[in-house]
């Protein structure tokens, strides 16, 4: 950045105490609301406030606080986007919108926050409808259609701004943030050759599958469920509409080696990719690697919390190699602290009755499978392993293991 640049975009800061401002008019509306409240107590205690007198007080009351939860979002919202970082990831009352708050979805907000305002007017109004001159309804009625379309057309028109935008965030997270952690090698698997199909058109698919980092490309399309014993297609095919993302909920593929598990996986985060989530692929092993290394710079729960953007984080072959004791534990953590709250897709090798001798210690496996398994689909793929389908005949397949 010039000099000239670095000056001008210091210049934000001039905003800042506009937000404190409002944040004094915020103050204003508390005393605002304290104070109707306590005129309606009075009136109905001494008996003046009839049905309509009370329904009217109460409305403004709602008004108020609409005024105050639109003053909340545009102060927070406002200051994040225009001037600096807040930094709640991760915060318990961090509110849902400001995690993909930007300056269009903050005009949607605003204007769908005004129309709530207006409807409680024009509400207050048809209310006191004997009281209220006809020119007033008429012109309140009428301004809040306005607002009503103007929502409506803005809300239409931040859906493409926000789709644009969120690929540039995706692409910028990937030019930005991944070498900081440990590379992930891509295309480890000769996947290389179905590298070059055609993107999906504009929906920011392709660029979600290129950031998440998968060994190879490999699609549920070319999984031959035929060649499994179990578990059903059915199965197979549920998974793939990727809904458990949804629900944040966690897949476990279980079953030896060559059986499918990391083509499963890679396919099923293709499938979340294309439905328009972020994911993030890696191995055990890789994951305990950057793990350790956040914890080491002690900033384990910021990387947490940063995982939190990926709604699908893959942790490949959980059991090749048992974890170390302070990998178990931050393995316990990552499951933890996703539980319910994101989904993870697991593959290993070993029932997950086992998994005491993964993690070294049988109190750590079980809360972590315990959390694992909760909300999750526990598929056990069995099939000879795909590797070596061919040497069957030779009689090699017997004893070929990994
Ligand atoms: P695992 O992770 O269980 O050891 P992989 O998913 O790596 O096994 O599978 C090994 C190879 O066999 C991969 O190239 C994969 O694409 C292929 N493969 C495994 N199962 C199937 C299947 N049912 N249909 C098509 N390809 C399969
Ligand atoms: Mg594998």
């Amino acid at each position: 950045m010039t000099t000239l640049g670095c000056a001008l975009f210091a210049t934000r800061w001039l905003q800042a105490p506009l937000y404190f401002g409002l944040v004094a008019a915020q103050g204003v509306y508390v005393y605002k609301f304290f104070n109707e409240l306590w005129h309606l107590i009075h009136h109905v205690i001494s008996g003046h406030a009839d049905e309509t007198h009370v329904m009217l007080a109460v409305l403004k009351l709602v008004d108020v606080v609409m005024i105050a939860n639109l003053l909340i979002m545009v102060i927070v919202g406002g200051y994040e986007t225009f001037v600096s970082r807040i930094g709640l990831q991760g915060h318990r009352d961090q509110p849902e919108w400001l995690s993909h708050v930007n300056s269009n979805v903050l005009k949607v907000k605003l204007a769908t926050a005004i129309v709530g305002i207006s409807s409680v007017h024009l509400l207050q109004m048809f209310v006191d409808v004997h009281h209220t001159p006809r020119h007033d309804l008429l012109w309140g009625t009428v301004i809040h259609m306005a607002f009503i379309a103007s929502a409506a057309i803005l809300a239409y028109m931040s859906g493409p701004m926000a789709a644009h935008e969120a690929k540039a965030h995706a692409l910028h997270e990937t030019r930005h943030a991944e070498p900081r952690t440990v590379t992930i090698p891509a295309q480890r698997d000769g996947g290389a050759a179905h590298h070059d199909e055609a993107p999906e058109a504009g929906s920011g698919a392709e660029e979600r599958i290129e950031a998440a980092g998968f060994p190879a490309r490999k699609v549920l399309e070319t999984f031959d469920d035929g060649h499994l014993r179990a578990p059903d297609p059915q199965v197979i095919a549920r998974l793939g509409k990727a809904d458990f993302v949804a629900r944040k909920a966690n897949v476990v593929l279980l079953g030896g080696p060559g059986t499918g598990k990391t083509h499963l996986a890679v396919a099923l985060g293709v499938r979340a990719c294309q439905a328009g989530h972020q994911v993030l692929f890696a191995t055990a092993a890789e994951w305990g690697t950057r793990l350790s290394d956040a914890k080491a710079a002690g900033r384990l729960r910021a990387e947490l919390a940063r995982l939190d953007a990926y709604p699908v984080l893959i942790v490949d072959e959980v059991g090749y190699v048992p974890f170390e004791p302070e990998v178990a534990n931050l393995f316990f953590q990552l499951v933890s602290h996703r539980y319910e709250r994101a989904s993870l897709i697991v593959t290993g090798n070993r029932p997950l009755g086992r998994w005491d001798e993964v993690f070294g210690d049988s109190a750590t496996a079980s809360a972590t499978v315990d959390r694992l398994a909760h909300h999750a689909e526990v598929v056990t793929l069995d099939a000879d392993s795909y590797r070596t389908r061919r040497l069957e005949g030779a009689g090699v397949g017997g004893w070929v293991t990994r």
